[in-house]
């Protein structure tokens, strides 16, 4: 089993990306824990009607799964378990042949707001993680996917952020796959991903999309 060393202590919000090469047109999963509206296909949204969805004919989520988190506090997190949610993309991968897949879960940044990051409770989260992690990366890559394991932000001492304090913003990125990347302490922009995840699909890369793809 690949040890994935998946997330450092500052990376709290996980990404997770998968993607299958060499298709005209790409078809798409995501769900999504806690999200703003940018992620749904309507908004405002509706329990009973976004909750779960399979539309392949939108331009934009072909196959949507969500939780939303109701009710999350410190105390009762709200949480679905990882597995649950690398079975679920596992499923569409399988079910619906997917070209590309994102998954962003939200228990270790939910985690590490509670507990903060030097402690025993995110050792133990992370590993978990990680043990969790570990058997999907490689059914993945069997079924043709690359994997991109991401975080769209850091967490501080005190579990904040948002800010600009460099563990507020920096997160670790690991990629599982046959292109060639940067050296490992290269920083990447943020700006960077969107095009890569494109050009790693061999999709069209819009104009405005200005920032260098950092695989080859
Ligand atoms: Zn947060």
């Amino acid at each position: 089993m690949a040890a994935l060393g998946m997330v450092t202590f500052f990376v709290s919000t996980i990404r997770m990306f998968s993607l299958k090469l060499a298709r005209q047109e790409v078809s798409q999963a995501l769900w999504h824990i806690r999200s703003g509206p940018s992620f749904f296909n309507r908004h405002p949204f509706d329990f009973v009607r976004d909750i779960e969805y399979d539309e392949p004919e939108s331009s934009t989520i072909n196959h949507g799964r969500f939780h939303t988190m109701t009710g999350y506090g410190q105390t009762n997190q709200m949480t679905p378990s990882d597995v649950d949610l690398f079975a679920t993309l596992t499923n569409l991968c399988a079910r619906f042949d997917l070209d590309y897949g994102v998954l962003h879960t939200y228990t270790l940044d939910s985690m590490g707001h509670r507990f903060f990051h030097d402690c025993q409770e995110m050792d133990h989260a992370c590993a978990v993680m990680d043990e969790m992690l570990a058997p999907f990366n490689q059914r993945w890559r069997a079924m043709g996917y690359e994997i991109i394991v991401t975080a769209d932000h850091g967490q501080d001492t005190r579990g904040h952020h948002g800010g600009r304090d460099p563990l507020q913003q920096e997160a670790a990125l690991y990629y599982f796959g046959e292109a060639s990347g940067p050296p490992k302490e290269t920083v990447i922009d943020q700006l960077q991903l969107a095009p890569t995840i494109l050009s790693r699909l061999g999709a069209k890369i819009p104009e405005t999309m200005q920032a260098k793809p950092f695989l080859r």
